[in-house]
């Protein structure tokens, strides 16, 4: 899920720390065009760069992408599971086949690559997994049915995959964001949810994109060697605030 937003990057802070980067996304026409920014961006380093058109909920394509990675790189050092999609909408107007849809991409796709890609990284000794949860997945909300739910069952899939893979040398952690500036918090946040995260969060405003990949990053380095099942909140406090009534935060008159 890197053809833009924060998995785009996420893939920029992989290339900054000298990585080669395998970039996949179901959105053909935003890949081909992330595509040609990355490679003038990387110059003379484009063969660093791996581009995938797929769909991470699909496991033929989430296997035939995991041997294109070892044909073209040979190993696997860290896997991001980013790519999610978001419906907002009351429990009685959400389909079926949107609930579908939020599982399969947000759920179903960090299962399916997690179990692809752990033989290639055990190959060379292990490696380390980000998946990229939510603060609706600690925190519910209405209209999150679909993807907090989604979001909940990924921090503890997490945990899952923490454990089952960790003394085989992978290590798998969660971040989960706060409000950040993309395209998909532009389709489900309006101006009034703005207003009101800008209110509620004690850093009164919105995450950048380089803030999350720097999160992602350290728990893929080795400076995070000893940190497996954990969930980072990068949120500006959100999840902290508690009893975050409009009434207790107001000076005292
Ligand atoms: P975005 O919509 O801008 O980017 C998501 C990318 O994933 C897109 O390029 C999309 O094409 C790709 N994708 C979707 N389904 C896919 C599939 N089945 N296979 C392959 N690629 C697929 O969204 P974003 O805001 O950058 O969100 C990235 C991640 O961060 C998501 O998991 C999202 O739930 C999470 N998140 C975002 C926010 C926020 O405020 N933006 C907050 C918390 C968590």
């Amino acid at each position: 899920g890197a053809a833009r937003g924060i998995g785009l990057a996420i893939a920029r802070w992989f290339f900054h720390q000298g990585y080669r980067v395998a970039v996949i996304d179901n959105d053909a026409p935003t890949l081909t065009a992330t595509e040609a920014t990355l490679r003038t961006e990387l110059g003379a380093r484009a063969s660093d760069l791996l581009v995938i058109h797929g769909d991470v909920s699909d496991p033929a394509q989430v296997a035939a992408a995991v041997q294109r990675i070892e044909q073209t790189f040979g190993r696997l050092d860290a896997l991001v599971n980013n790519a999610g999609v978001a419906t907002f909408k009351p429990i009685g107007e959400t389909s079926f086949d949107e609930w579908r849809w939020v599982m399969a991409t947000n759920l179903d796709g960090p299962f399916l690559c997690v179990q692809a890609c752990a033989p290639l990284m055990l190959k060379n000794g292990g490696g380390a997994v980000v998946n990229i949860a939510s603060i609706s997945g600690l925190r519910a909300s209405t209209l999150r049915v679909a993807y907090g739910t989604s979001k909940a069952a990924l921090i503890h899939l997490t945990r899952q995959q923490a454990v089952e893979y960790g003394n085989a040398g992978i290590r798998v952690n969660a971040i989960a964001p706060g409000p950040v500036e993309t395209e998909m918090a532009k389709k489900v946040h309006t101006p009034a949810i703005r207003a009101d995260y800008h209110d509620t969060i004690p850093l009164a405003r919105y995450g950048s994109l380089e803030e999350i990949a720097n999160a992602v990053g350290f728990l893929c380095s080795p400076q995070a060697s000893y940190v497996n099942g954990q969930v980072l909140a990068v949120d500006g406090g959100f999840d902290a605030a508690g009893v975050g009534l409009p009434t207790l935060r107001r000076p005292a008159p």
